[in-house]
């Protein structure tokens, strides 16, 4: 249709795109939906991944020094967790050496059953010839002093290098690691390892990256290129520890670090019956596919643990940031069946623009994912 005069020239004006930074995009649902507030748990629960302490010291990404950087103070933490019916967090960055001690000190044996600390390896050590019987006798010497368990961090596959900071990448499967995973389940500690990351940060930063933003953000977390290995790489290589030391358990974090794809995390999980998964920032991943998810939850429902990844004082990690707000959307997508709610207490969705879906677990699974589950990892009553 032809536009004339002075009322096409207004049209036009009208009908002429307006180019909009993606940043300061933050669209406002107009769904009319049901939506609880889930102040508190239904039953009490156990945090199996929150960090409440780091290294002082980190270089290329992996920690060096035994003292411990402390980011709250556990009176400052347990008001939100009395509100929210969290019996316990697990802080599972409290480091090794002295630094673990004095964590062990701080949280633990000052409030009892509230806290627990695991060690983590002394990387800083990895140089000497005697490492592994070093490492493993560390463990033993940790668990003495209280640590519940082991922490891997991802540093194990994309950071640690054969010397330390710098050469060779060292494989997830190394043999130097043997006796420590040994150690751990003569010990019946568990493992929590973070092998790998969310497959988008394995591909280009580009604008099919469903993750784009959040690594323009924090372009360090992109393992896109140079001499990482792919994220199957990095899962074969840790296949290959859970299937040699079948007598240790190990929580896989993050769902395996795979949520994405759900049935290779099953499959897995039927081929390893020590592997256990957290949820820990991935409610943005499960609760964007809400059937599968609740199939996921109904099968493995004995081997699923409650964790967040929670950080005091975190604001640039939204999806993290310890606090009532955080929880609460924990407890909403496992306890209802909202529709279309924000993953984490941000403006824009962090981990990729989507919303997500609650999954409404019966009682049995709840309690068994809330607390059963990690209270017998840990060996601990709740
Ligand atoms: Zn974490």
């Amino acid at each position: 249709m032809a536009l004339q005069g002075s009322a096409a020239t207004g049209d036009e004006a009208r009908l002429q795109a307006k180019p909009l930074d993606l940043s300061e995009y933050e669209p406002r649902s107009m769904l009319h939906v049901k939506e609880t507030q889930v102040e508190r748990a239904r039953y009490p629960l156990i945090d199996i991944h929150v960090h409440l302490s780091f290294s002082t010291k980190t270089e290329n990404g992996v920690s060096v020094a035994p003292q411990r950087h402390f980011l709250a103070s556990p009176e400052s933490l347990l008001p939100t967790m009395d509100s929210c019916n969290i019996r316990a967090l697990t802080n599972l960055t409290g480091g090794f050496g002295d630094g673990l001690a004095e964590a062990v000190q701080k949280f633990d044996k000052a409030h009892p059953g509230r806290f627990y600390t695991f060690v983590e390896p002394s990387y800083n050590r990895f140089l000497d010839p005697n490492y592994p019987k070093l490492q493993s006798q560390a463990i033993a010497d940790a668990h003495s002093a209280g640590a519940k368990g082991l922490k891997i961090l991802k540093t194990l596959g994309l950071y640690l290098r054969e010397n330390i900071t710098s050469g060779k990448l060292v494989k997830v499967d190394d043999t130097r690691f043997d006796p420590m995973w040994d150690t751990c389940g003569q010990l019946s500690i568990p493992v929590a390892v973070h092998v790998s990351d969310p497959i988008a940060f394995f591909l280009p930063t580009d604008r099919f990256n469903e993750r784009y933003e959040e690594l323009n953000n924090h372009p360090d977390w992109s393992f896109y290129d140079h001499d990482f290995p792919s994220n199957a790489e990095l899962l074969e290589a840790r296949n290959r520890v859970f299937a040699r030391h079948p007598k240790t358990q190990f929580v896989a974090l993050h769902v395996g670090n795979f949520a994405e794809d759900l049935e290779n995390v099953s499959q897995n999980l039927d081929r390893f019956p020590n592997m256990f998964v957290d949820i820990a920032a991935r409610i943005g991943e499960l609760g964007r596919q809400p059937r599968n998810a609740r199939k996921f939850f109904e099968k493995y429902q004995d081997r699923i643990l409650f964790g967040t990844d929670a950080t005091p004082h975190a604001p640039q990690f939204p999806q993290q940031m310890y606090g009532d707000k955080l929880y609460q959307i924990y407890f909403r997508f496992l306890e209802t069946d909202d529709e279309y709610f924000d993953y984490a207490p941000a403006k824009v969705p962090p981990q990729g623009r989507w919303r997500i879906y609650g999954i409404n677990l019966p009682d049995g699974i709840l309690q068994k994912v809330y607390s059963v589950n990690a209270a017998r990892l840990l060996r601990v009553t709740i």
